[in-house]
């Protein structure tokens, strides 16, 4: 298989969505694993207390073990914290551990409480290991977490699953990325979106397409992913998808929704530069 575009700058991605189960922990570590096969150096950053991406790509996160609440409190550094994964030699991970369910409140009264994971991301440490991607999977909510990852990130990318009520809620989570763009990060966008769990046997799952479609134009990306039974067993072996079964139709979908979020990278720069 062959490389993506390499990205002239490293691109921080935001996987947000206050809704639980759209699929924002299976579109992180099989986005971010999708790309460093393809050769690209990517971080997942863990930023869910339940450690679900952290299981997913196998990394150790008992509680302890150096993680993403150690370096928002200050005691590590991002690349300290970071893990190999047995995914791809170019597939590193920052765990979650259960420490961080005391984070959201633990930050409140921290100096530059907003900003504490852009400060550890924006680190010469990942310069020089060269890391082109950060994937940050948020937990369900909007609160301090997701809005350290909104800071840390230039863009944010959408799980949207094709089901019943896809749209709701997303009035809420646009507006706080525009709180977030007034007031924290100017740079910040939504990117992508992205179509999950997509069932092609129902009529709902192409109604909702449609209108989201129609709702978000070009930023959704063309792939959608199937609703698939791969998908979900994967994490069940500490495994992505792309390891798990890489022939099957959750796998491939994951790739090419990776290729058309690097080839788009490759054209926002060019256009940007001209
Ligand atoms: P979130 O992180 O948004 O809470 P998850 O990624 O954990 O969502 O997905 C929720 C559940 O749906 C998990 O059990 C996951 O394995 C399953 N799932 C996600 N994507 C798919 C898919 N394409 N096909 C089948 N099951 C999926
Ligand atoms: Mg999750």
């Amino acid at each position: 298989d062959g490389t993506l575009p390499r990205p002239g700058r490293r691109r921080v991605m935001t996987v947000a969505n206050q809704k639980g189960g759209v699929g924002k922990t299976t579109s992180t570590v099989n986005l971010a694993a999708a790309l460093a096969v393809h050769g690209l150096k990517t971080l997942v950053v863990d930023l869910d207390p339940q450690g679900n991406a952290s299981t997913a790509l196998d990394v150790d996160h008992r509680s302890g073990t150096p993680s993403i609440y150690e370096v928002l409190i200050g005691e590590v550094t991002l690349a300290e914290a970071a893990q190999p994964t047995e995914q791809s030699p170019n597939l590193f991970c920052v765990p979650a551990t259960i420490d961080l369910a005391g984070a959201e409140i633990e930050l409140v009264s921290m100096a530059s409480r907003e900003s504490r994971l852009k400060e550890a991301i924006s680190s010469e440490i990942l310069d020089e290991i060269g890391v082109d991607y950060v994937f940050i999977d948020c937990p369900p909510s909007l609160g301090l977490l997701t809005v350290n990852a909104m800071v840390a990130a230039q863009e944010v990318l959408i799980p949207i699953q094709c089901e019943y009520y896809a749209l709701e809620g997303l009035g809420q989570l646009l507006s706080n990325i525009e709180l977030v763009q007034q007031h924290l990060n100017r740079e910040l966008r939504v990117s992508t979106i992205l179509l999950t769990m997509y069932d092609g046997r129902t009529k709902l799952a192409d109604q909702v397409t449609n209108e989201v479609r129609n709702h978000f134009g070009d930023t959704v990306l063309k792939t959608v992913i199937p609703r698939s039974v791969k998908v979900s067993e994967a994490p069940g072996y500490g495994q992505t998808v792309l390891a798990y079964d890489p022939g099957s139709r959750g796998a491939m979908s994951y790739v090419d929704a990776a290729k058309e979020i690097a080839e788009r990278g490759a054209l926002m720069e060019r256009s940007s530069s001209t």
